[in-house]
């Protein structure tokens, strides 16, 4: 398929997720590289609609797809994105949260990423009422699993730059499951000597994040601790509308803001596009278009310095005009208007 453009299968869901998704697709648009994208439905309004949340259709186009551009799923968010990213095998999720100018936070020196086991832990939906009062959840950790989330986080310091990997871990507690996790770790970091090595628990995590975010890089660690880590992360840097994430799996990717569907602000155009436009950079550089994505980047950095932003960061810009002014300075960068199949470069890989 080379020269043909990145089929990419769009489920904007609930709530905010249809008015970010349309500026993450306006800025991909005009980044210079090629896509199709097909529009495909899921969530509370479809359940409502169709009987189904995630319908069997949206399902066969999001495994067909290059990968998937995902909106914000509502109270069907079980049925919905935690079914997409099982059906899609997805065992990475990448959290990354960065804090930038302009962006009022708690701490404007954060700049880390939290690799989070996506396929097991206490996600895999194993509870039981064992009696009346009485309940038990199964948290399932695999070496194979570990290993595979421990190397993808290495590998992915080593081609980013950064020199130092923490494995999050509750060893002290967890003294099974958390030990088949380390034991994973410490044979995957074994391969990148170059690079330091560090383990910590998650409880010192926390606080340590708060007090000096700058002691860590990339943090690897289970299900639950990276998705409790990483909103805690995004309180650092200024809140969810700023915070992407990319869950990826050998065949399938699919990438959605870390927000929800913001019922308290859907449908009026203030939702802050910031978080699902960097999920449009990560899937360029997924594809192998790091010079695209990293123009995204900076046009959205350059807006943010420059407060052409949404009400919760201070601006008064609506959710499509704060994409546009990233186009348009993604645009002014590259010297001349372009968006679309047909115009832009080709993706490389055959
Ligand atoms: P859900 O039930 O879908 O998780 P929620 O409102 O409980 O929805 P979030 O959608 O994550 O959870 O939103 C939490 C808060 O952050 C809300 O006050 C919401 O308005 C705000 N928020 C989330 N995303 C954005 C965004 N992109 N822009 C501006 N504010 C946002």
């Amino acid at each position: 398929m080379s020269g043909q453009p990145y089929p990419i299968a769009v489920i904007p869901g609930d709530g905010i997720g249809p008015e970010v998704v349309e500026a993450e697709l306006l800025v991909l648009a005009a980044s210079g590289v090629d896509f199709t994208f097909s529009e495909h439905p899921a969530g509370d309004a479809e359940l409502a609609r169709s009987g189904a949340a995630l319908p069997a259709a949206t399902l066969a186009a999001a495994k067909a797809a290059q990968a998937v551009v995902f909106g914000a799923a509502g109270a069907t968010a079980k049925d919905v994105i935690l079914r997409l990213r099982a059906e899609l095998a997805t065992n990475v999720n990448l959290r990354p949260a960065k804090a930038y100018a302009g962006a009022p936070c708690l701490r404007p020196e954060t700049d880390l990423i939290v690799v989070r086991e996506n396929s097991e832990g206490l996600y895999v939906g194993r509870e039981e009422l064992v009696e009346p009062g009485m309940a038990t959840a199964t948290r399932l950790i695999t070496d194979r699993a570990s290993f595979a989330i421990a190397r993808y986080a290495l590998q992915y310091a080593a081609d980013n730059g950064y020199n130092k990997v923490t494995a999050v871990h509750k060893v002290n507690v967890l003294q099974i499951t958390d030990q088949v996790f380390l034991d994973a770790c410490r044979r995957a970091a074994a391969e990148f000597p170059q690079l330091s090595y560090e383990e910590a628990l998650v409880d010192s995590v926390a606080m340590r994040m708060v007090l000096r975010p700058s002691d860590f890089q990339v943090m690897v660690t289970t299900n639950l601790f990276g998705d409790i880590l990483s909103d805690l992360a995004a309180g650092l840097i200024g809140g969810l509308g700023l915070c992407p994430s990319a869950n990826l799996g050998p065949q399938h990717a699919l990438f959605e803001p870390v927000h929800g569907s913001a019922p308290d602000i859907a449908g009026q155009g203030r939702a802050n596009p910031a978080a699902a436009i960097l999920c449009g950079a990560m899937l360029l550089r997924h594809l192998g278009h790091r010079d695209e994505a990293a123009r995204v980047e900076a046009a959205l950095t350059a807006c943010l310095a420059a407060g052409q932003t949404t009400p919760d960061l201070g601006g008064r810009l609506s959710t499509m005009d704060m994409a546009r002014a990233v186009t348009q300075r993604i645009e002014a960068r590259a010297g001349a208007p372009r968006s679309g199949p047909g115009g832009g470069a080709k993706h490389p890989k055959a």
